[in-house]
């Protein structure tokens, strides 16, 4: 027997460890068009684990624009874009971002990930402070890391304490930038913009604002977070993703035209990667072109929302105080639960009936909860079931 020890034995043991802590995770394939309801492991499962929120991932539209785009412009871009990936199709798209978000220009980026990486790297360094809100997403947290700035977070949309942070940390650093997702992607509650934008212009800080789950849902025309509290045309910088309620991929900046110039020519992410394919472009554009045009999907899916936040707060087990209704100011709506075994066993019971509604564990977020999320595509009977499901767990005692 070999008993020399390989350098790779270590994973072994802490997939172990994984498993031991109800960590472990692994993918599931979804078969059939995105919607909601989708076919998984050979059933047809009411989908409550989408973030295509008005529904766009499979319109047709989307798909036509994406298939043309094709047949015109290949189906890669072949080239970073300051090279030969630059295509007619992805500065129309980032002139349509500009004019939603009211800002002068706009920058986008293969993914929203690779967006929030280059940005903030661009943004600060060593000598510089980043003050973040400790729920913030890891692409944020994962960007402040690779800037070199000092990172403080500050409690979960706790006010008193950004004061407080920016009162004894703020003199100590050059540049300072704070970063908040704008609906927090594992809550579904929404930041407090207006009051973050008061302490950076008290202390000069720049704010960048992640508008990931905002974009398509919040504010009068589906423009996000900082429309929804009036906040278009002051000082800040707006970052989303094209992967959730424009249901293609890849992520923006939108900002003043200095800013994007600038990320042009320092963001290591958008110069060393190849532009977005031209199908993925067109997706987004179409779909900003049908979010514009249909603001119905926005009211059926808060619709939605109210008819889920009304029945689970009637729950048995959210009646007792078992279970807990997170705050939510959007279509993400989170059950709260006392520990990682119970909410595995709630998404298994949901899932035996018809219902995929995925549990989320630390390390992802600090307590294990049932994470729904909505689609305008829903129908009410979809909510009325999964209501019933929970409903059903606890006459059995679960
Ligand atoms: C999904 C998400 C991202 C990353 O966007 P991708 O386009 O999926 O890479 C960034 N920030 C937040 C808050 C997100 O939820």
């Amino acid at each position: 027997m070999n008993t020399v020890p390989s350098p790779y034995d270590w994973i072994e043991s802490s997939l172990a460890t994984i498993h031991r802590a109800h960590w472990y995770r692994s993918p599931r394939i979804i078969r059939g068009l995105p919607g909601p309801v989708v076919e998984v492991e050979g059933r047809s499962l009411i989908n409550f684990a989408s973030n295509d929120y008005l529904g766009l991932a499979g319109d047709e539209r989307l798909k036509e624009a994406a298939i043309a785009t094709i047949q015109t412009y290949g189906t890669g871009s072949t080239g970073s874009r300051l090279l030969s990936g630059h295509r007619p199709i992805h500065a129309e798209l980032e002139s349509a971002i500009a004019t939603w978000k009211g800002t002068e220009d706009a920058i986008v980026f293969s993914s929203g990930y690779l967006t929030n990486l280059g940005t903030i790297t661009t943004l600060v360094g060593k000598r510089d402070l980043i003050i973040g809100d400790e729920y913030n997403h890891s692409s944020l947290k994962n960007g402040a890391k690779l800037s070199g700035a000092h990172i403080v977070d500050y409690r979960h949309a706790d006010m008193d304490d950004l004061r407080d942070q920016l009162q004894q940390t703020r003199h100590e650093y050059r540049r300072c930038l704070l970063l908040t997702d704008s609906i927090f992607s594992m809550d579904g509650d929404l930041c407090p913009l207006p009051e973050i934008l008061e302490f950076a212009e008290q202390y000069s800080c720049m704010v960048l604002v992640d508008e990931a789950h905002g974009t398509g849902v919040l504010g009068a025309t589906g423009a996000g977070c900082v429309e929804h509290f009036g906040c278009s045309g002051l000082p800040l910088i707006q970052m989303g993703t094209m992967s959730k309620a424009l249901g293609s991929l890849g992520g923006y900046v939108a900002g003043s035209a200095q800013l994007t110039d600038f990320l042009r020519n320092r963001a290591a992410t958008w110069i060393y990667t190849t532009g977005l394919s031209p199908a993925d472009t067109a997706a987004a554009l179409a779909a900003i072109e049908v979010i514009q045009a249909e603001p119905q999907r926005r009211e059926w899916l808060w619709l939605r929302v109210a008819q889920l936040k009304d029945a689970i707060a009637q729950l048995p087990q959210v009646q007792t105080g078992e279970w807990r209704l997170l705050p939510s100011d959007s279509p993400i709506v989170c059950l709260q639960m006392q520990n990682p075994e119970m909410v595995l066993k709630v998404s298994q019971q949901l899932l035996e009936n018809g219902i995929y509604a995925p549990a989320i564990r630390p390390p992802t977020v600090p307590t294990s909860r049932i994470r729904i999320s909505l689609m305008a595509t829903h129908q009410p009977k979809d909510i009325e079931q999964l209501v019933r499901v929970l409903h059903c767990l606890h006459k059995m005692g679960r």
